[in-house]
């Protein structure tokens, strides 16, 4: 694991959440874009030496609708930026982690991203992101 590439937050309504973290806490906003794969809208939020990915979800359905309905807004996700994302997905297979995906699918930000169960990680949800190059 290189570093914490972001932490991902789960919100109910992006309008009442981005002017939190833009006006009141004063964090610039990166990027909007809607993952199809996650059925979520992310806003990626500059944090210094971290980013906040904002999620809120689209319909019903998917991850994050289902952990609002759930859990309540809060924390979600904490990520590593990886490199070699399928030899890492690979390595912690061998030493007998649990993954929720054995392949990588598309994540925001064009990258390919994976997370390892929570009940392998002590009750916390990881998530590999691979950004290739871009790192
Ligand atoms: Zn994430």
């Amino acid at each position: 694991m290189k570093k914490v590439d972001h932490i991902g937050i789960a919100v109910k309504d992006m309008k009442v959440a981005l002017p939190y973290y833009i006006e009141t806490l004063g964090l610039k906003l990166l990027d909007i874009e809607e993952v199809e794969s996650q059925k979520v809208k992310v806003a990626f939020i500059d944090a210094g030496n971290c980013k906040l990915e904002l999620l809120e979800p689209i319909g019903e359905e998917g991850p994050i609708s289902k952990f609002l309905e759930k859990r309540g807004e809060g924390i979600h996700h904490i990520a590593f930026g990886v490199t070699d994302i399928r030899k890492r997905l690979k390595e912690l297979e061998e030493k007998g982690v649990q993954l929720l995906q054995k392949e990588p699918k598309p994540g925001a930000g064009g990258a390919e991203v994976a997370f390892i169960h929570p009940k392998s990680s002590l009750g916390v949800l990881y998530e590999l992101c691979d950004k290739g190059e871009r790192g």
